[in-house]
């Protein structure tokens, strides 16, 4: 078989699809403003290749949780608006506001972003965060009014400037359920207080990618759309292809052993997996390190053409496939070594999709392409 040592495991990152899925997306979610969310590496996909490619297909802004994010955007020398909205404590609001960046606002940071503004003389550029009902982050309704009239003080002192006030959704992914529109309620009611007290918003926003995809009156003047763009359905009931999205991430791998065994032949740690009768087993060289995740046995890997399931525990570092009875037959010189072997991809050629491992593993798609982990080299195409 052919050698290609850098190749032999890799995320392949499809770019021009990553751009593809912005543009169909932003088609849906104009007028309003776009928010490509690259937090958490892109979901994997890798932060600021994803950042440029964004950016290049009309991206407006973009999504970092973590202000060291933010930050990592600024230093590749990304100039757009910025989003950070998760902080503690120790975050580095001095250099948030030093390049630039827009910050989230849920309460106690406040006083922190005022220092930093003051240290700098110069004003930070806010955006207050309500919870409407995610109950996650987010400042409480309670509190909404006395946290926007100390904003709208620092304001007017020249600390700050109110430019946006969002909140997040919590069941948008489910268009039949009644809470979606409660949050929106709530959400133009934490809009008008602040928009009463004098704030000048340049963007409200609400919307994630389900909420992009399935509610236009959630838009307002901006979406912040992380999953969707790297072209995964945030719907249980809907594809990718039914979006009009194409998935971004292949994480392909070549076997790394072709061997026979006997039947009653227990595989992997535990030996839970017996084969039933003699068979072909391939070795794949991805394991739980790799971020695929331990407990997704059964999970698909396309060789070949075939969709074999993968057999016995997951590995840190590999785990196997059953190629069956008839394993060696269409293998070039009777042998899977070498064979490519697609754990997931685009699903163009009917191969397995990110979606069939989130079902193996019991999670969702989101946390699949995420986990992939450094140590599978990322190619972006
Ligand atoms: N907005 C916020 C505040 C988020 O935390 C996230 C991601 O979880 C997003 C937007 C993007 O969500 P999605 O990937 O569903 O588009």
């Amino acid at each position: 078989p052919e050698r290609s040592p850098s190749l032999e495991r890799q995320a392949i990152i499809d770019l021009s699809a990553i751009a593809n899925n912005i543009r169909h997306l932003r088609e849906i979610a104009a007028p309003a403003q776009f928010m490509a969310v690259v937090k958490a590496d892109a979901y994997g996909h890798g932060m600021i290749p994803v950042a440029r490619t964004a950016v290049a297909a009309g991206a407006q802004w973009l999504g970092a949780v973590h202000v060291s994010e933010g930050l990592a955007l600024r230093a590749a020398g990304i100039e757009v608006p910025v989003l950070s909205w998760l902080h503690t404590l120790d975050t580095d609001f001095t250099a948030a506001v030093a390049n630039e960046l827009d910050l989230g606002c849920s309460g106690w940071e406040l006083e922190y972003i005022v220092a930093a503004a003051r240290e700098l003389q110069r004003p930070a550029r806010i955006h207050l965060k309500i919870d409407t009902g995610l109950g996650r982050n987010g400042c409480s309704r309670e509190n909404w009014p006395a946290l926007v009239t100390a904003a709208m003080e620092y304001q007017d002192q020249g600390l700050l400037r109110v430019v946006g006030v969002f909140s997040h959704l919590a069941v948008a992914d489910e268009p039949q359920r009644p809470e979606t529109d409660e949050q929106l309620d709530r959400f133009r009611e934490a809009v008008n207080i602040a928009e009463e007290a004098g704030a000048q918003l340049e963007v409200r926003h609400i919307a994630n990618t389900p909420a992009t995809l399935s509610r236009p009156d959630s838009h307002f003047d901006m979406v912040r759309v992380g999953l969707g763009i790297y072209g995964l359905s945030p719907f249980a009931d809907q594809s990718s292809a039914a979006l009009g999205l194409t998935p971004a991430m292949t994480l392909e791998t070549q076997i790394a052993q072709c061997k026979d065994v006997p039947a009653g032949q227990g595989v992997s740690y535990g030996l839970n997996f017996i084969a039933s009768q003699a068979t072909t087993l391939g070795l794949i060289p991805l394991g739980y390190a790799d971020g695929v995740p331990r407990i997704a046995t059964g999970g698909p890997v396309r060789v070949n053409g075939i969709t074999y399931p993968v057999v016995g525990r997951i590995a840190m570092d590999q785990m196997v496939i059953d190629l069956g009875p008839e394993g060696r037959a269409g293998f070039e010189n009777g042998s899977a070594l070498g064979a490519p072997a697609v754990l997931f991809g685009n699903g163009a050629d009917g191969g397995p999709l990110v979606e069939e491992w989130a079902g193996a593993a019991g999670t969702v798609n989101y946390e699949i392409v995420t986990r992939i982990s450094p140590r599978v080299p990322r190619r972006y195409v």
